[in-house]
């Protein structure tokens, strides 16, 4: 369905997140926006035939996921349990289970997860993609063939990930340079699953040195740990600085960050924004996770969500896994990170809630680096038109979107007006 656009839509003030006055009428040319443009007077205006009607609900940029793993998506029921829920037992399991998995099946199931977040309101995604040599490039060729057969449905970047490591699975250098070269966008990394802190440093100089190789931004899992011994953060960020790869790294996970000592956190922090690297939290995973060898209290797991926003740094909330060896639960659906994420660091004000908002739509576009991503003239036609009132009732309420629109044709949700 191509409709001409949308009217009768409550949009957002990009710099607070507050409804902007009165009702708008946005109009589509071909894939772009074309026109944004302020209705006269209060009452909603009556329907032109072919244009959606918001009537009066929220019309907001496509949401964003900025950490998932779509060869992972619904691989819960192929692996058996993961009794300790823990993230080492998952990655056992996950090893046994994908040395026989089949490219076929993991498009398939990435397919799925895709529909999934689209139904939810998402348009842009990045997937993590192993490319540990257990996994013989199988899970890539799946997940490739995923993206192709959605690209009218959302966009899709890939992160070229070495699960098992680089030290520790030396074949997976090579699927990950043939990743790189059939066109997943970004290098990956997970340093802490090395046997050492050394061979930890050297997996991240060896991410920065492919990065180099194909000139590509970095997206690496570092410190998914409690442990508060694992400082790969300000490697990183170290590593960042001296690479003249500013702007161009994501840290996700981070979650030792929050077991540091306060004045240890607040110089990694400091690191951080110097290198103006951006974060990533996964907050239904890393609370499932994390704190797996805490009694009680538990820990909750996460980064310092709201010190990294403080310090400037921009900060995007993921999905992570949905259905898998790692969490059995999870669904596609941002908002309901952004809930998450407002009780599991106090982001309780009214402002903080709309900054959840934020960490699932306008930040998360600007960590992976989207240029406009905004209901403004020319912007790509990508967005959601949902049945809520503002952004606190968006985040309390969660509701399924009426529509999803992507390059402006309805993607998900009830084609009829
Ligand atoms: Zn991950």
């Amino acid at each position: 369905m191509n409709p001409p656009g949308i009217v009768n839509a409550v949009l957002l003030d990009p710099t607070n997140l507050r409804d902007a006055p009165g009702l708008w009428t946005i109009r589509f040319d071909g894939d772009r926006i074309g026109s944004v443009e302020k209705q006269n007077g209060r009452a909603a205006m009556p329907c032109p035939s072919g244009m959606l009607d918001a009537r009066r609900g929220l019309v907001v940029p496509s949401l964003v996921d900025a950490h998932v793993h779509l060869d992972l998506a619904y691989s819960l029921t192929q692996v058996p349990p993961n009794d300790s829920g823990t993230l080492l037992e998952a990655i056992e399991l996950w090893q046994e289970a994908k040395s026989h998995m089949l490219a076929p099946d993991v498009c398939e199931r990435a397919l799925r997860a895709v529909r999934d977040e689209i139904a939810g309101g998402t348009g842009y995604i990045r997937s993590h993609v192993d490319v540990g040599s257990m996994a013989d490039y199988r899970l890539c060729e799946g997940v490739l063939a995923a993206r192709q057969q959605a690209k009218d449905l959302c966009f899709i970047e890939l992160v070229a990930f070495p699960q098992d490591g680089l030290m520790r699975d030396p074949g997976a250098v090579d699927h990950l340079r043939r990743a790189m070269r059939d066109g997943v966008n970004l290098v990956g990394g997970i340093p802490h699953i090395e046997s050492t802190q050394r061979d930890g440093l050297r997996h991240l100089e060896m991410v920065f040195d492919l990065a180099a190789e194909f000139d590509a931004d970095i997206d690496v899992h570092i410190d998914e740990t409690d442990d508060p011994h694992s400082v790969y953060a300000e490697y990183l960020a170290s590593m960042t600085m001296e690479r003249g790869w500013q702007n161009r790294v994501t840290a996700s996970h981070v979650c030792a960050l929050g077991s540091y000592p306060d004045a240890h956190a607040s110089r990694v922090i400091d690191l951080i924004a110097a290198a103006q690297i951006a974060v990533v939290t996964n907050p239904g995973v890393n609370l499932h996770l994390q704190g797996r060898f805490d009694r009680y209290p538990k820990r909750r797991g996460l980064t310092r969500v709201s010190e990294l926003l403080a310090r400037g740094v921009p900060v995007a909330a993921g999905q992570d896994c949905i259905a898998d060896p790692f969490y059995p639960l999870g669904n596609g659906k941002m908002l309901d990170q952004a809930f998450l994420l407002v009780h599991a660091d106090h982001m309780n004000t009214s402002g903080a809630i709309r900054q959840a908002f934020d960490m699932v739509s306008g930040m998360a576009g600007r960590v992976i680096g989207l240029a406009r991503h905004a209901i403004v003239d020319d912007a790509p036609a990508n967005l959601a038109v949902f049945d809520a009132e503002d952004v606190i009732e968006l985040v309390r309420v969660r509701p399924t979107p009426h529509w999803t629109v992507y390059r402006g044709r309805v993607v998900a949700g009830t084609a009829a007006n």
